[in-house]
């Protein structure tokens, strides 16, 4: 019989929020494999466990893939770790997983904290509806591009970031989303846990030189809002294509996100611009 496959969430922060399920699991399992075996091997002298690790991370989540799935194949359970928090939420396990689901091997959760929850829950923006993004590019272009996609989204939108890459990136969003509210999560569940609720703007005064982000942090802002969604689509099919152009994209690019604003096809959007 295949071995299974546990994916255990591991606390962000705080050691308190170790579960027992989480114990019980690490303990039973035959084999941890660890996005970061240091860290885990804190984790397991807290808790006092011993038990074989294998390192699986983005850069040889391949063959160590394969590794894992021959040992799921000779019947082993197998429980993954992430850096912290859950795993295959933004981290290679979400890999490991899909090969999983592909070869027949059983797939169990073993919740705890995201991150991305527990950011959203006390960012006081709507949670209805909401769009996890993730880590942005770190090509400005793709980067550009991915906020330019989702600017029109309502949901309330969730980023990962990393503190030397906050301050462009907030300059980024506000560049394209225009001023919004924002929620800045830092060192969430940790002794220097910090909510700042403000907005764009305000957001992008409050790091400088010479007082840089520090500690890990979570973006949750506010979706679009109906009027201004209103507004750009009250504004002619040229001013936006020429907007676009302005922020840099090609005319082929710039007839594209016009067309995609609108619901229309491109053919109709380069009729227009001809025509006017
Ligand atoms: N798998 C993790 C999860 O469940 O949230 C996320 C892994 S991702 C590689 C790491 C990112 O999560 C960090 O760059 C940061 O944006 C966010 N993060 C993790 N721990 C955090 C914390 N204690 N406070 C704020 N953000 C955190």
């Amino acid at each position: 019989m295949n071995g299974k496959l546990y994916l255990c969430a591991t606390p962000i922060g705080n050691l308190s929020d170790i579960s027992d399920r989480l114990r019980e699991t690490l303990s039973s399992v035959d084999i941890i494999a660890a996005e970061d075996t240091r860290r885990t091997l804190k984790l397991l002298n807290h808790l006092g466990i011993k038990k074989q690790m294998i390192s699986y991370y983005e850069h040889n989540k391949r063959e160590k893939g394969t590794e894992l799935l021959k040992i799921l194949h000779d019947g082993k359970d197998i429980a993954l770790v992430s850096d912290a928090g859950t795993p295959a939420i933004s981290d290679p396990g979400e890999d490991l997983v899909a090969l999983c689901a592909e070869n027949g091997i059983d797939v169990v959760p073993v919740p705890g904290c995201v991150a991305a929850i527990c950011a959203l829950i006390v960012s006081g923006l709507p949670t209805g509806r909401f769009s996890f993004e993730g880590f942005l590019s770190v090509n400005k272009r793709s980067r550009g591009e991915r906020l330019e996609e989702i600017k029109n989204d309502q949901r309330t939108l969730i980023f990962y970031e990393a503190p030397h890459k906050l301050r462009t990136t907030l300059r980024d969003m506000l560049e394209t989303f225009g001023n919004r509210r924002i929620a800045l999560c830092r060192e969430l569940t940790k002794l220097h846990e910090e909510i700042i609720r403000t907005d764009l703007e305000k957001a992008q005064t409050l790091y400088s030189e010479e007082k840089p982000p520090k500690g890990e942090f979570v973006l949750v802002i506010e979706g679009a809002s109906e009027d201004g969604l209103k507004e750009e689509i009250n504004c002619s099919v040229r001013e936006r294509y020429e907007y676009f152009l302005s922020q840099g994209d090609d005319e082929k690019t710039a007839m594209k996100k016009v067309a995609q604003e609108r619901g229309v096809s491109k053919r109709d959007i380069y009729a227009e611009i001809k025509i006017d």
